[in-house]
This record gives structure tokens, C-alpha cells and sequence, in this order.
């Protein structure tokens, strides 16, 4: 399989490059040449079938004879080995859990298949990798736990002071070993701009090998298509496809589910659920995306003001917007919102939802009002445990911490205090 740029302006690269490189060089985001159907015998058997089963065969044709199928088989059985059930919340909503993973949130699998296929890859280069990653939270505990100890790999991990929860601090600052996390004192932003710079830096690029983390690395993204094949499969009413809800942000999960479907998964209708930080519902109405500053919320894992695949969902439906409006509606939820249905999920449900799966709640439940017999899915894309203050500021009471955490949570934080200041971070990648 060949992946060209969005910007059309770099040559097509096979998996590996796109891997390695992350991002294109004319600054497009690598996009599949083809998109490659599944077996409809995958989709009428599908109920059968082990998740490692319809995780290879998702994901073989992406990387083609670039993985020997036995290795491929090995890293999707290692990127997939924790369940992700599908819960019933009520008569016509389910919550599939994708929170059962190391670090508790969906990002485990993405982080997990790209280390596994940068290792690969890297096994006979003399230089080493540096993975540059910005992270409002959960990124970063994600791929600090998917490339621990991942050999020719070294990880440094950006994160705003004071900004990311307990647990989430704790997840990205206590591996040690190849991964090093640098505490800047300034926000998201901030952080990011900063890997922006690196990577456009000479001296750095001459004396380190960079690569990014991030969802618009293909190896990170296109492997989220699994959540929507284990969905369905687990789904009790075949012959009727889910609407599926995505609490959105980047937009790499949601676009990685139209991918799916594009390719032969049943969804009936996609919704990108978004918090107050929601420039697509605005493209939806009038064409036009227009980036604003996030602003900070509960679910502060989609606070993006310019979600950068974005661009992927557009080159899905080739542009064609009529096409696109068919397949995907947004719907945006306040902070006050968010709040409010955890609690109320809580008490008439009894089930916990954190902000993020909240957010896709709701937007689901809103859309199902206007439908008659509908029912869906939404994402529950990160425990609620990882955002105790929010949560129990919904429902009055405190969360239970997992016996998993505990031992996490006594672990001494190793990180280095950063100013805000890139001369700073261009001298520590240095030296
Ligand atoms: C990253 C993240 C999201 C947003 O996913 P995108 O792919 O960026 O749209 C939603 N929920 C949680 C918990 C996340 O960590």
C-alpha cells in the first residue's frame, strides 16, 4: 500500500516511511491510495471471530508485505490483549468501553500497534529514534506505556504544568527507562509549538532523528478502525447498524470509524460529539472550517480548536460535501452538560460514564430523540477514574480508585521542570 500526502505536494511513501516519517514533508498527513474492502465473509462471520483475527485482517492490507504476516499477527494480538466490551446502558444506547486498557483511555491501541511497527522497523538502524510528543493528558501516558523499553526508541513527552489530572501525571512520569517526560511550565499550546519548532530545527534534525506520536501518524490512526469491527460484532442487532457516537477532538478516532465503513463495516450514521471546542459543526452548516482557540473543559481531551484529521475525513469522501453530510452530523455539549448527564446516566442507569463518554452520551441521545426506533453506540473512551474531580462534581460522590491505580500512585514522578522557552528544550534535546 502507497500513502500520499494531502498536500500532494510530497512523493507517496509506502508503510514504513509513513511510520518513520509521521507527518509528510510538504506538512500533509499521509492518506491509504486505496481504500481496501473487507471480506463481506469477515463481516457475516464476524460474530466468530477472535478480535486478533479481525484485527489482522483489518489491518493487512495497510501495511502489505512491508510486516511478515506472522510478526503482524503478533503485534495485533499484543496491541488488542485487553477486552472492550459493549455494555447496554439502556433500551437503545451501549457504551463500548475502550477504557480497559494499560493506561485507561482508547489511545493504548493506537500507541501500542505504532511502537510495535517502529521497532519492527528500526531493528537493524544504527541511529536511534526520538519520539516528540505534546500531550494534554492522555496521549502521553499512552505512548509513554506502548514504546517503554521499545529497543532504538527514545521518548520525550511534553506536558503542561499543573494541567493534566493526578493519574494521568503519574502514567507519563514514573516509567523511566527510555522514556523522559519534561514538565513545561506553560499550557497545551505551548507545548506543542515547542515540537513544532524542533521538528523545523536544523541542529536538532542533525543530531537526533525525530518522529511524532500523534494521531496523524498513520500507524497510530489506522488501527483505530478496530473499535467499530469489535462493535459490531458484539452488536446484538446485525441486520439494523448501529448509529455510532465519537467524542471527538483531533477527529482521528471518528475518522478512522467512517475509514471502517467506507471499507464495508455496517454503521448506519456517524455523530462527532464534540464539547464547546466544535468547529465542525459550523463546516457542517456552512462549508467552511474555521480554527478557534480551544478553550479548557471537562473533557480536556478535545479541546483542539483545528482538529488535525480533519482533512482525512474530507479526502474520504473525495471532497464531496453533499457526501459527507450524508454520513457524519456534529453535535456540540457544554461543560454544564456534561456534568449534567453523568449524573443523570448515574442515577437512572446506574452506569458511570467520565466526561469524554459523557459528551458522546449525549450527542447520542439527542439524535436518537429524532428517530424513531433508533438505536447506537457511543464511545466510552476513558475510565472515569482518570477524572475524578469532574465526576464527582456531577454526582456528589467521590470515585472509587481502582486497585490498579494504587500501586501507580506511590510511584516517585521523574520529570524535568522546563521554563516555557524553546531555547531550553533545544538545548536538553542536545545534549
Ligand atoms: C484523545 C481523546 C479523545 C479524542 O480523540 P480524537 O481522535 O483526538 O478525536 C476523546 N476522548 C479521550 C478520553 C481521549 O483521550
Amino acid at each position: 500500500m502507497k500513502y500520499y500526502s494531502t498536500n500532494r505536494k510530497s512523493p507517496a511513501v509506502d508503510f514504513k516511511e509513513a511510520t518513520i516519517k509521521g507527518q509528510a514533508p510538504d506538512k500533509g498527513l499521509y492518506f491509504p491510495e486505496r481504500i481496501p474492502a473487507v471480506d463481506e465473509d469477515l463481516i457475516k462471520r464476524i460474530g466468530n471471530l477472535s478480535n486478533e483475527e479481525i484485527a489482522f485482517h483489518v489491518i493487512r492490507p495497510y501495511t502489505g508485505n512491508e510486516i511478515p504476516e506472522e510478526k503482524l499477527f503478533r503485534i495485533v494480538s499484543e496491541t488488542v490483549n485487553f477486552p472492550m466490551p459493549l455494555v447496554q446502558v439502556n433500551d437503545s444506547i451501549w457504551s463500548l468501553e475502550l477504557f480497559h486498557g494499560p493506561t485507561l483511555a482508547f489511545k493504548d491501541v493506537g500507541a501500542r500497534f505504532m511502537s510495535r511497527c517502529l521497532g519492527y522497523f528500526l531493528k537493524d538502524n544504527e541511529k536511534k529514534v526520538t519520539v516528540l510528543v505534546a500531550t494534554s493528558g492522555d496521549t502521553g501516558g499512552a505512548v509513554a506505556n506502548g514504546f517503554y523499553l521499545t529497543e532504538g526508541v527514545d521518548v520525550v513527552i511534553l506536558y503542561p504544568s499543573g494541567k493534566v489530572s493526578p493519574v494521568q501525571e503519574k502514567q507519563l512520569t514514573t516509567l523511566g527507562g527510555n522514556i523522559h517526560a519534561l514538565e513545561v511550565k506553560g499550557t497545551f499550546d505551548d507545548c506543542q509549538q515547542m515540537v513544532k519548532k524542533a521538528f523545523a530545527n536544523e541542529e536538532i534534525q542533525k543530531k537526533r532523528f525525530l518522529t511524532s506520536a500523534n494521531s496523524i501518524n498513520v500507524a497510530r490512526w489506522l488501527p483505530q478502525q478496530f473499535y467499530y469491527f469489535f462493535a459490531y460484532r458484539q452488536w446484538p442487532y446485525k441486520k439494523d447498524p448501529p448509529v455510532i457516537s465519537v467524542p471527538s477532538g483531533n477527529f482521528g478516532n471518528i475518522c478512522a470509524g467512517i475509514l471502517a465503513q467506507r471499507s464495508g463495516l455496517p454503521v448506519k450514521h456517524f455523530i462527532a460529539a464534540c464539547n464547546v471546542n466544535d468547529v465542525v459543526s459550523g463546516y457542517l452548516k456552512t462549508e467552511v472550517l474555521k480554527p478557534k482557540t480551544a478553550v479548557s473543559t471537562w473533557s480536556n481531551a478535545m479541546d483542539v480548536g483545528n482538529p488535525s484529521n480533519f482533512v482525512r475525513i474530507l479526502e474520504i469522501f473525495h471532497h464531496r460535501f453533499p457526501d459527507l453530510k450524508d454520513h457524519l452530523s456534529s453535535c456540540s455539549i457544554s461543560d454544564e452538560e456534561t456534568l449534567a448527564t453523568i449524573n443523570s446516566v448515574f442515577r437512572e442507569f446506574k452506569y458511570l460514564t467520565d466526561p469524554h463518554g459523557a459528551v458522546g452520551y449525549e450527542a447520542l441521545n439527542r439524535f436518537l430523540k429524532n428517530e424513531a426506533a433508533g438505536k447506537g453506540i457511543f464511545l466510552e473512551t476513558a475510565h472515569p477514574v482518570k477524572f475524578p474531580e469532574a465526576v464527582e462534581k456531577a454526582t456528589g460522590r467521590p470515585v472509587e480508585i481502582l486497585s490498579s491505580l494504587a500501586g501507580l500512585m506511590k510511584k516517585d514522578k521523574q520529570s524535568v521542570l522546563m521554563e516555557n522557552d524553546f531555547n531550553h528544550f533545544k538545548e536538553y534535546l542536545l545534549y
